[in-house]
């Protein structure tokens, strides 16, 4: 089921989400609903704050659903290693139509656990790093945007606020 973006300005945003105990029917039912939502949207990612639902789960596909057995789901999961810098532009479907260019590091390690409960580990580079990074930023209750300097930030923010007085976000 598709289920609508939340944007930039919803508190769940900006609130940490809560580890998921549960590995039920429905932790599987709220992961098949992000795929659809990510891949109709479409992006690369997805945390469930961004679906209005508090918990510690993101998915990421680098190939938007293109290729088959590349996505990667992750509950509750924490970083074990960050290395490296890399300077790419970056966007977030809960912050339609901006983009910044974010610090951020070239490698992770992230350990987290299958819709099942069962451990997985992820190791990314490039893209995959910086989408890693994204999607546990959402479930800290952190955007892209609280990485930019204070003057970008601001200027964007002011923006989506002109937006949304105008009933355009
Ligand atoms: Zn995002």
């Amino acid at each position: 089921m598709l289920r609508p973006i939340v944007k930039h300005g919803e508190r769940v945003l900006q609130t940490p989400a809560l580890p998921v105990t549960q590995f039920d029917e429905s932790l599987h039912t709220l992961v098949d609903d992000m795929l659809q939502t990510m891949y109709a949207a479409p992006g690369i990612g997805l945390a469930a704050p961004q679906l209005d639902i508090p918990l510690r789960v993101c998915v990421i596909d680098l190939t938007v659903g293109k290729r088959g057995g590349e996505v990667i789901t992750l509950v509750n999961p924490v970083f074990v290693e960050r290395d490296g810098m890399q300077l790419e532009e970056e966007g977030c479907l809960s912050v339609p139509g901006f983009q910044a260019t974010v610090p951020r590091p070239s490698r992770v390690v992230v350990k987290g656990q299958d819709v099942h409960g069962h451990e997985v580990v992820v190791e990314g580079t490039g893209l995959l790093a910086r989408a890693l990074q994204h999607e546990l930023d959402h479930l800290d209750g952190r955007l892209f945007l609280d990485r930019l300097r204070a003057l970008q930030r601001d200027l964007i923010v002011k923006k989506i606020r002109k937006l949304r007085r105008v009933g355009k976000w």
